[in-house]
């Protein structure tokens, strides 16, 4: 499982010609929408499964090399002393919207190992198979639609393509680099392949402590349930060694 990921990006004009100061430390990635449909997803009114959350990116930190590519689009061919008054209005009143998704575990989504390449110590490596699916698809075409009706609401341009339809909105598998549930966690040995603790089905005395026994990937970012997961995993391996379990 992997998380949807889709972004808008627009310019805001309530932010231009605010007085120079850099903001480095204190940008927008720093902000963090939590998911807020639940009363909605709840009554069917949602065509998609579970949340997203929102980040948002924008500011007016110190500028890096190309600061002020593009900008060429709201300056009107101005140059010289103009087009430098105009960068000074319009830094800093860009901003991007970017949606991070649960996708919903689906059969056609899986590791396995690769029948015939192996690594350079003869070792199968892993096969991947990936499919989105409708609710990823819808999620991602919502996630548009909504950061464009934010930066409307806010008086903006939206300043990037607005996809209606979720397929070519959604950003490809893997790309949001939060990866997990390569070796599933479940209550039926033969639809998962670890149980509740992390433990091998197959093999009592092997334990996985890190993203692979994840059964779904809510939205949020998956360190902290990482570490959750293997303090719980921990804590069984010492109280069945106790009792010469394993
Ligand atoms: C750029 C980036 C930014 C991220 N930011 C965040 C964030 O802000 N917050 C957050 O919660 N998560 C973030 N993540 C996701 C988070 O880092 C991962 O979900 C987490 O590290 C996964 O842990 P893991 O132990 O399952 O896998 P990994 O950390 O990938 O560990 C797998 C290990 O297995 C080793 N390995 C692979 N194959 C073999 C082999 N055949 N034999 C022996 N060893 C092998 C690898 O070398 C690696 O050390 C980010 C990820 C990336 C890439």
């Amino acid at each position: 499982m992997d998380t949807v990921g889709a972004g808008v990006s627009g310019q805001i004009p309530a932010l231009e010609n605010l007085p120079p100061m850099n903001e480095d430390g204190a940008s927008g990635m720093h902000l963090y929408q939590p998911w807020w449909l639940y009363k909605q997803q709840k009554a069917g009114k949602l065509n998609f499964a579970r949340g997203y959350h929102i980040e948002m990116s924008g500011g007016r930190g110190m500028p890096g090399a190309g600061a002020f590519g593009g900008l060429q689009s709201f300056t009107e061919g101005a140059y010289g002393a103009d087009f430098k008054q105009a960068c000074r209005r319009y830094y800093g009143t860009f901003v991007h919207f970017a949606g991070r998704g649960e996708m919903i575990p689906n059969e056609n989504s899986y590791a396995e190992l690769d029948p015939t390449v192996v690594d350079q110590w003869g070792i199968p490596v892993l096969k991947f198979h990936w499919q989105w699916s409708e609710h990823e698809i819808n999620q991602a075409a919502h996630m548009q639609k909504t950061f464009a009706d934010i930066i409307t609401g806010m008086g903006g341009k939206v300043t990037s393509n607005i996809e209606t339809d979720g397929r070519k909105a959604i950003a490809s598998g893997g790309s949001i680099i939060h990866e997990v549930g390569g070796t599933i966690m479940g209550a039926d040995r033969r639809k998962s392949v670890l149980n509740q603790h992390c433990q091998a089905w197959d093999v009592p005395n092997l334990f996985v402590a890190d993203g692979a026994p994840f059964a779904s990937n809510a939205d949020k970012n998956p360190t902290l349930t990482i570490l959750a997961l293997a303090w719980r995993t921990s804590d069984y391996i010492v109280e069945q060694f106790k009792q010469r379990n394993i």
